[in-house]
């Protein structure tokens, strides 16, 4: 079971000015096994969400709640909220020199378990997954993130998410510079996660392209760090169709 319940977020983040509100109250509840799309304008707060759900220090929450399957998870660590169960795959993945891509999975599979994988599945595992994500065999001893090409990144995302088998898994903007086959290759590790039963997503993305491949139960407008609609995929629709601009005005 895996539940994510988002309520009344307040988010703040410290600016050269003082802090600055950016979250103004979000609501959203990701229920057992459902999909849920946030599409928004740049600057609406997407990220924001992402990084305050995942512990961000940068992001200071001033009121509302994250409940995981009914536990708070505002009051615990990062590595508690991944030990939880959530993942984070980040709009912009951040480069660790000098460690490899497979020291670096195997020590996060082994804090999230709390027991070190064994070895023979585990090696097994990550050549499956780097395989159906179409990384090639020396990937694996490339230090994370460092000289990768977009598509490189948001791979090693998913390879990462399969691997950690999250209960919830935030994908911000995992589609935005992929190619058509990169593309593809994504929303096939997506949707592989997907099928696994009682999976939580959270898919955050600025395009309607990526919704063919993955489709969502429901999708939410963001606007100003607000949630200004929500309904099925034919909103998803309904916005390729007529763009952010009718949120945007009602909005000020
Ligand atoms: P989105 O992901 O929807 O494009 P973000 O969450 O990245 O939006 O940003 C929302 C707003 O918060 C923007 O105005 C952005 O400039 C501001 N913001 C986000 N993070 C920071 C930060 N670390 N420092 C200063 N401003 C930030
Ligand atoms: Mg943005
Ligand atoms: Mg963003």
């Amino acid at each position: 079971m895996s539940t994510l319940e988002i309520k009344d977020l307040h988010v703040e983040v410290a600016t050269e000015d003082g802090p600055k509100a950016i979250l103004k109250g979000v609501t959203l509840t990701i229920g057992d096994g459902e999909t849920h799309a946030i599409m928004g304008p740049n600057g609406s707060g997407k990220s924001t969400l992402a990084y305050s759900i995942a512990g961000h220090p940068k992001y200071d929450v001033t009121g509302g709640e994250v409940l995981l399957d009914g536990v708070d998870v505002l009051s615990m660590s990062v590595d508690e909220r991944a030990r939880a169960g959530l993942f984070l795959a980040m709009q912009y993945p951040v480069e660790v020199p000098g460690v490899s891509v497979a020291n670096f999975l195997r020590t996060a599979k082994t804090a999230i378990d709390g027991e070190a994988p064994k070895l023979r599945t585990w090696v097994k595992d990550v050549n499956a997954a780097m395989e159906q994500l179409k990384l090639d065999s020396t990937f694996s001893q490339r230090s994370v993130n460092e000289g990768f090409s977009g598509g490189e990144k948001k791979r090693h995302e998913i390879a990462q998410m399969e691997l950690l088998d999250p209960k919830v898994a935030i994908l911000d903007e995992t589609d935005s510079g992929l190619d058509i086959d990169a593309l593809k290759v994504v929303s096939d590790g997506v949707n592989r996660f997907r099928a696994k039963e009682g999976k939580g997503l959270l898919l955050i993305t600025h395009y309607t392209r990526i919704l063919r491949y993955i489709e969502p139960d429901f999708v939410h407008v963001f606007v100003d760090g607000r949630v200004a609609e929500q309904g099925g995929p034919e909103l998803a629709e309904r916005l390729e169709a007529e763009g952010y601009d009718r949120f945007t005005n009602a909005s000020v």
